[in-house]
């Protein structure tokens, strides 16, 4: 299927590795054009010339910098002809226990998970709205609906955007103008802050990271983890022309980890 993303120009954030940079490789497949972010100037450099590669007619920039700060925010907009598609991503806050964490810590949680997509979307959607066309996707995590205990910052922070984004997604003057607004909630896939979480994981019980992840896979009903190609093909679905009317959803990809009915 013609995703109807040709010549259309993304703004996907931390996109260097793992999910991101898959977003923005399933966009450049669809003709996209792309700016991507990181703050490692190295791996995104390498990245953006992956991404050129695939496609020479498309247009791959990347603009260093922490997303999660005003004046990465407005290079990376600035460095944007349009933003038609924003794809909200930034790495997670780190595990922990509730009683460790200052005013500090929590604000740069909400910084970097809740208030760095609000403000992205608050600079982006009313000119999508003008001109008809626009797609924001948050990547989120699905510790918004199955909350993971060490994970509380996340949790919180997160839940704060979900709130937010139901509330925005469903105002008719972006609705009502073909922009979407929906999350994507990630269960456990096969990146490198995987990678790190499941060695982290097995010190703590004792195992090695293979076991660990062998009895993490093990409680997952697909069997395996995602990978992040699978991730980057829903994101460019959830993209294109013709998802106008799938609005203010959070879509949970985890291989059926989650119990619930709903
Ligand atoms: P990853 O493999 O560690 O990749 C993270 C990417 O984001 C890198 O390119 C990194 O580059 C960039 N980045 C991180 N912080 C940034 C910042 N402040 N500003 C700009 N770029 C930044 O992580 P991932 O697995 O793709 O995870 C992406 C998001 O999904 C995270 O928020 C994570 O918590 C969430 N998530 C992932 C999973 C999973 O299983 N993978 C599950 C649930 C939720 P630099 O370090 O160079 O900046």
């Amino acid at each position: 299927m013609d995703l109807g993303l040709n010549g259309r120009w993304a703004l996907v954030c931390a996109a260097s590795k793992g999910l991101g940079a898959a977003c923005a490789e399933a966009l450049v497949r669809e003709g996209c054009n792309v700016v991507i972010t990181a703050r490692g100037m190295a791996a995104l450099e390498e990245k953006a010339t992956e991404l050129r590669l695939l496609d020479p007619a498309v247009q791959v920039l990347a603009v260093a910098g922490d997303i999660a700060t005003p004046e990465a925010r407005a290079a990376a907009l600035a460095a944007c002809p349009q933003v038609d598609i924003l794809i909200n991503n930034a790495g997670g806050p780190p595990p922990g226990d509730f009683r460790d964490w200052d005013r500090a810590v929590w604000l740069a949680a909400i910084d970097a998970n809740m208030l760095t997509p609000i403000e992205l979307i608050k600079a982006t959607v009313d000119a999508m709205a003008a001109r008809g066309f626009g797609r924001v996707i948050n990547i989120t995590s699905g510790a918004v609906k199955a909350p993971i205990d060490v994970l509380g910052l996340s949790n919180g922070a997160r839940s704060g955007l979900t709130g937010f984004v139901a509330g925005l997604a469903r105002q008719s003057n972006l609705a009502g103008r073909n922009v979407t607004i929906n999350n994507l909630l990630p269960g456990a896939f096969d990146t490198e802050r995987l990678h790190k979480t499941l060695a982290a994981g097995g010190a703590k019980a004792g195992l090695s990271s293979e076991e660990f992840a062998a009895r993490r896979r093990a409680g997952i009903p697909a069997q395996r983890f995602g990978s992040a190609a699978e991730f980057g093909a829903i994101c460019a679905m959830l993209c294109s022309q013709q998802a106008g009317y799938l609005t203010g959803q959070n879509i949970l990809l985890d291989g059926g980890a989650y119990p619930g009915v709903y």
